[in-house]
């Protein structure tokens, strides 16, 4: 069975420059992974062991080897530690719910997510 992205309008599968990457075992990363999925798909259950989410949403930053992945130098995209996703796919307002609540990520620039990402970080050290 091949994985796919669980994000709402995303389910990405493994191709070239995405990779799909497992919930974090630590419960403060992994309720952060869930929230996230969460404001794209209401009434979703939660992660097993076989829900992914794939790197488009993350900011580049938060991997710890992005350069040498993007060169070929690396097979796998390794995340940071204490990465969590920020990057909602596009489409999402469009398709998704239209009741107004917390679907302010789209709109937000890249600097607010990556300013955002990284207040996650340094909250968790
Ligand atoms: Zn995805």
């Amino acid at each position: 069975m091949v994985n796919r992205c669980v994000v709402f309008g995303c389910s990405n599968e493994p191709k070239k420059g995405v990779t799909l990457h497992e919930f974090p075992s630590g419960k403060r990363e992994r309720d952060t992974w869930t929230r996230f999925v969460k404001r794209t798909r209401k009434n979703w259950d939660g992660p097993t062991s076989n829900t992914r989410i794939c790197s488009e949403h993350f900011s580049s930053d938060l991997f710890e080897n992005k350069m040498k992945f993007d060169l070929g130098h690396a097979k796998i995209l390794r995340l940071h530690k204490h990465a969590v996703p920020t990057i909602y796919p596009t489409g999402t307002c469009k398709t998704g719910r239209n009741d107004g609540a917390s679907v302010d990520a789209p709109s937000m620039t890249s600097a607010m997510r990556k300013r955002e990402a990284l207040q996650v970080i340094t909250n968790f050290m």
